[in-house]
C-alpha cells in the first residue's frame, strides 16, 4: 500500500504573518491521521516560520522549487542545503508554471499565465537530481497543456516528460520521487480533469516507471494528482487506483477545504 500524500502549493502567496495565520488554523483542523502524509509549500520567505509552528504538528515541509546547485554566485536562488536548513522534507520541481514553452505554438499562453522562468525537461531532471542527493523528496510535477490534449499528445507529452526526469537517476531513488500528473488546462481554472481519465495517465506514468526503474520501483512511485482539487471532487479522484494523493494549489489557500481534502485522502 502506498502511503497517500496531500501537498498544498501556497505559490506566491502570503506575508510572514499570513502564512503563520494559515498554518495555525490548518493545524486546528487537521485530524491526526498517521495514513496520509500532509506538505504545505509555503513562499521561501515564510519557511522558517511555517517549520517552527510545525514541529509537534504532523505537518510537513516543501519548497515550491531549487536551484541545481549547492551555493555560489546564482542570484536570486535557493538549494538543497537552504531547503534542508529551514526545515524541508521535500520540494517541488518541473511546475508548469515555471516550465518555459518558448518557441512552441501555445494558443493558451497568455499574459495572465506565465511561464517565464524557462524549466525544461534537462533542468527539470537536474533538480530532480539535486532533490535526491539532498536528501529531499521530489515532488515532480508533469502535464500537457490544452493544445497538447486537443490533438491527441497527452500520453506521449507525459511519457516524455517522466522519461527526462529520472535521467540517470537509480532504480532505489526513483522509488521515493513523487510524481504530479498536473494537466496545464486544470489548474486554477475549475476545469478538473474527470477522474477516469486522471487516473488512467498516472497509470501511464507508473508504466514508464516501470519499463525505465522495474517494476519494484514502479510499485512504489506515488503519484499525485493536481489540478482544481476541491473538498467535493477529492474523494472520486483519491479513490482511483493510481492516484496516490493531490497537489493542491488554490484550495491549499483555505484551511478548511485543504484539510476537507486530507480527509478525503484518509
Ligand atoms: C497547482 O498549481 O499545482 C494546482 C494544482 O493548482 P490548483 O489546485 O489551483 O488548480
Amino acid at each position: 500500500m502506498r502511503k497517500p500524500v496531500i501537498a498544498g502549493n501556497w505559490k506566491l502567496n502570503g506575508t510572514i504573518a499570513e502564512a503563520l495565520a494559515l498554518v495555525t488554523e490548518l493545524k486546528a483542523l487537521l485530524p491526526t491521521n498517521e495514513n496520509v502524509d500532509v506538505v504545505v509549500c509555503p513562499p521561501f520567505t515564510a519557511l522558517g516560520t511555517v517549520a517552527a509552528a510545525t514541529t509537534s504538528s504532523a505537518i510537513q515541509l516543501g519548497g515550491q522549487d531549487i536551484f541545481f546547485r549547492q551555493k555560489g554566485a546564482y542570484t536570486g536562488q535557493i538549494s538543497g542545503p537552504m531547503l534542508l536548513d529551514c526545515g524541508c522534507k521535500y520540494v517541488i520541481m518541473g511546475h508548469s508554471e515555471r516550465r518555459g514553452r518558448f518557441g512552441v505554438p501555445e494558443p493558451d499562453f497568455t499574459d495572465d499565465v506565465l511561464r517565464v522562468f524557462g524549466d525544461n525537461d534537462t533542468t527539470v531532471n537536474l533538480k530532480l537530481r539535486a532533490a535526491l542527493a539532498n536528501g529531499l523528496i521530489p515532488i515532480c510535477c508533469v502535464g500537457e497543456i490544452l493544445s497538447e490534449r486537443e490533438t491527441g499528445q497527452t500520453d506521449d507529452v507525459v511519457r516524455k516528460q517522466v522519461i527526462a526526469a529520472l535521467k540517470d537517476v537509480s532504480p532505489e531513488e526513483t522509488a521515493t520521487v513523487i510524481f504530479a500528473y498536473e494537466p496545464v488546462w486544470a489548474i486554477g481554472t475549475g476545469k478538473v480533469c474527470a477522474a477516469d481519465e486522471a487516473d488512467r495517465v498516472c497509470g501511464i506514468i507508473r508504466a514508464t516507471v516501470a519499463s525505465i526503474a522495474g517494476d519494484a520501483a514502479a510499485h512504489a512511485v506515488r503519484i499525485q494528482y493536481g489540478g482544481s482539487v476541491k473538498p467535493d471532487n477529492a474523494q472520486d479522484l483519491l479513490g482511483r487506483p493510481n492516484i496516490d494523493g493531490a497537489l493542491v494549489g488554490g484550495a491549499s489557500l483555505k484551511a478548511a477545504d485543504f484539510a476537507g481534502i486530507v480527509i478525503a485522502a484518509g
